[in-house]
């Protein structure tokens, strides 16, 4: 294994997007600090700590509504020795207008080794046109942010949709942007869900590439099945299928 994703957070999210593939997982609530399945992520950094590439903080939810719990997280993997590049999973929204005590929490963060936002462009994000809220004080304090999109037929609608949130990224681009990573949906057997993606054909998907080299789009082919990228979920499990 050489990525690792850890749940963070319970089942809490400030928004409510019509694709979320969070809720599924929700089993159960944390109060702020605590760490879902403690005992299994010390043990998986026991054996893997050391060789890990990347660690990605995701969640059922909105992580940032548990700053307390991501702080202790990152202490935990700063116990084991991780050194890697560590990443956020965000919806952004506490972002736009945060309080001081977020702001602080996020040096706290810093400080303790996370490297890189990945704000999901909501529905909401984008139809208030709230990307241009970015940089702000939080993300000066980290070295990048990429941009996360799900290719849901029921926010992305077709090539043209796709078309202007790449728009809205470019006049909304920033120093420490690095990428728009954009995936299909995938079902329960971890496969390309034709039923719930966006309809592009390999012509749009390569003139929206060609047209925004900052953005990748992953997810007609298997890419989760190698076993380089592994999540620990809130049951306990640890499986590839999760995106990163
Ligand atoms: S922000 Fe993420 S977790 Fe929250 S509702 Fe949207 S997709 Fe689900």
């Amino acid at each position: 294994m050489k990525n690792l994703g850890i749940f963070i957070g319970g089942s809490r999210c400030n928004l409510n997007c019509p694709y979320c593939a969070g809720e599924t997982h929700r089993i159960k609530e944390i109060v702020d600090g605590e760490i879902i399945n403690e005992e299994s992520l010390r043990s998986i950094l026991t054996e893997y700590g050391q060789y890990l590439e990347s660690v990605t903080l995701t969640s059922a939810g909105e992580p940032l509504l548990y700053p307390k719990s991501i702080i202790k997280t990152l202490s935990l993997l700063k116990d084991y020795k991780v050194s890697c590049k560590i990443k956020l999973y965000t919806n952004g929204k506490t972002l736009i207008c945060p309080d001081k005590d977020l702001v602080d929490q996020f040096c706290i963060m810093h400080s303790l080794g996370l490297d890189e936002l990945c704000v999901s462009i909501t529905p909401e994000m984008f139809h208030e046109d709230l990307l241009k809220k970015f940089p702000n004080s939080i993300t000066a304090h980290v070295f990048e942010h990429r941009y996360n999109l799900v290719l849901h037929k029921d926010f992305i609608e077709n090539a043209q949709m796709l078309n202007a949130v790449m728009e809205q990224v470019k006049e909304n681009k920033v120093e420490s942007f690095s990428k728009v990573v954009a995936w299909f949906p995938r079902n329960e057997e971890d496969e390309y869900d034709e039923f719930s993606s966006t309809k592009l054909t390999l012509f749009d998907i390569k003139n929206l590439k060609d047209k925004y080299p900052f953005l990748e789009i992953y997810g007609l082919e298997d890419r989760y099945e190698s076993g380089d990228k592994m999540t620990l979920f809130p049951d306990g499990s640890l499986l590839s299928s999760w995106c990163s």
